[in-house]
């Protein structure tokens, strides 16, 4: 049979597999196919693994057939994602394949374990086709900081497809895979998938274990999933999710199981408008989009209303305090010494130094550097103290607005895909890029990014919803009665 997989949803790939019109490994064999013609002009990977891959590929196959002999009850307890390939970002460990970070200094470093998120993966079934391409450390907002050169976006391959999980985001809007994993510390997942034109939720601080996550900022990381539609994220988000002892800040929470509806009602749901998300300078087309998206909500019974998040203009310069405080706390660790690479030298401040120097990228150092600043004696009272308190306010405006709504819609991020070293030379207006979806992270709460239209240069336009600490369930709720009821996460880009 003629397999294409880029025609296809997750419920459908895995329906055909459980019914044996297919197996595990043409569905992978047709995905890496797709990966191999694609993947020399969009480099969503920085490890290709074609042979794990078909491995895990035929295990899943095994375990179809034998439950197809043995009592129906067998077929039951399949696990839920049986043979459906995926792509890792390559900042989550998966044992005995290299897990760089986007970083020269991690370039041959082969973690011994599997982080949580990716094990719940491999538990429910998935087979991996390999780590995907990230800034370095996931700092930035392009890809264009990967030390193994930048991902492009398929809808215009001179542009970027966002950060820092672009190699995931564009993988999949070019239905090279159906799913894959990101992080989010700051945006990158909501903003990779709005500049792809897909689905992607950072669920809520603590929902998902930062277990084998190499950490950037830790009281801002969360890892997600990335799918055209949120019916598919559902599906990745309910294995990945749960209560795990080995991360300190997990919660302790039943893990959810959110089952979505044939139902486009959305009565009585009470929708928040930020005016303080509708900035000057932003993309009217961008404006335009998610207005008429609110509309949609509407007219399937929501009610929209204006909310205030006064602090949010304070979310940037905070962000951009307490994460690289964080980060140059969390980095200090590679060092020449125990992780990856080392430049020998003479002294041990030598073999630091120049491993440091050499291993790491610009704007990790840069990241490093103002960390370190914040926090010195002397400055961390003004600089990383006040960033906390300030942090305080942007988390208490989201409590007291979902007093009064349940989801908030808005913009994920101010314009559309910029074009590749647009903003290399001005780090300011790369973080300015992010000024939408910091305020989450800060806050804790679930944020998700869907597409909602295209610009008149025919690139998607995303709009996201945040909604209250572990209500992931609403946002995805909502999103998926929007797209019952329109068509823009069906619309992929036309390859070359
Ligand atoms: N762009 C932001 C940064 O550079 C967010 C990145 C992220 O979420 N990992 O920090």
């Amino acid at each position: 049979m003629n397999l294409t997989p880029e025609t296809m949803t997750i419920a459908e790939m895995l329906a055909g597999l459980r019914r044996a019109d297919f197996t595990s490994r043409e569905l992978t064999q047709a995905c890496l196919a797709r990966i191999e013609r694609f993947e020399p002009r969009l480099h969503t990977l920085i490890t290709y693994t074609p042979e794990l891959a078909l491995r895990q590929a035929d295990e899943a196959d095994r375990r179809y057939r034998e439950s197809r002999q043995g009592d129906p009850s067998a077929a039951l307890a399949l696990p839920p994602l049986l043979g459906l390939p995926v792509m890792i970002k390559d900042v989550l460990c998966l044992a005995d394949v290299r897990c760089t970070c986007g970083s020269k200094i991690l370039e041959n470093f082969v973690p011994p374990y599997t982080a949580t998120a990716v094990q719940r993966l491999l538990d429910a079934g998935v087979v991996v086709v390999g780590k995907s391409n990230t800034d370095e450390y996931a700092m930035g907002s392009s890809t264009e900081n990967s030390a193994y050169g930048p991902t492009h976006n398929p809808w215009d391959l001179e542009r970027v497809p966002g950060g820092s999980s672009g190699g995931s985001a564009a993988a999949v809007a070019a239905r090279l895979v159906p799913a894959a994993t990101g992080s989010d510390t700051g945006g990158s997942i909501r903003q990779p998938a709005a500049y792809c034109g897909i689905t992607g939720l950072k669920p809520t601080y603590g929902r998902v274990s930062r277990y084998g996550l190499v950490a950037y900022g830790s009281s801002l990381d969360s890892v997600g999933a990335f799918a055209a539609s949120a019916a598919e994220v559902t599906l990745l988000f309910n294995q990945m999710a749960g209560y795990d002892p080995r991360d300190s800040t997990s919660c302790n929470l039943r893990a959810p199981n959110i089952q979505l509806s044939r139902s486009t009602d959305l009565k009585g749901l009470r929708v928040g408008v930020p005016d303080e998300y509708f900035i000057a300078g932003m993309q009217p087309e961008v404006e335009t989009a998610v207005r008429a998206a609110i509309a949609q909500l509407e007219a399937l019974g929501a009610v929209a209303q204006p909310v205030s998040l006064p602090h949010t203009e304070y979310a940037l310069p905070v962000y951009y305090l307490i994460a690289p405080a964080e980060a140059s706390a969390n980095l200090a660790r590679y060092d020449g010494v125990r992780f990856g690479l080392r430049e020998p030298s003479q002294s041990l401040w030598d073999v630091f130094n120049k491993s440091r120097g050499a291993g790491l990228g610009a704007e990790v150092k840069r990241r490093i550097m103002l960390g370190t600043y914040a926090l010195s004696a002397g400055y961390y009272d003004a600089y990383y103290g006040q960033a906390q308190k300030v942090r305080t306010l942007i988390r208490q405006d989201f409590l007291k607005a979902f007093q009064d709504v349940d989801v908030i819609a808005c913009p994920v991020a101010p314009s559309t895909a910029f074009r590749l070293g647009e903003h290399t030379d001005d780090p300011l207006a790369m973080y300015l890029e992010d000024v939408f979806t910091l305020p989450a992270n800060l806050a804790g709460v679930p944020g998700l990014s869907f597409p909602v239209g295209f610009d008149g240069r025919g690139l998607p336009i995303g709009m996201q919803l945040m909604g209250p600490h572990f209500k992931e369930e609403a946002l995805l709720k909502t999103a998926h009665a929007y797209q019952l009821t329109t068509g823009w996460h069906k619309r992929a880009p036309e390859l070359f």
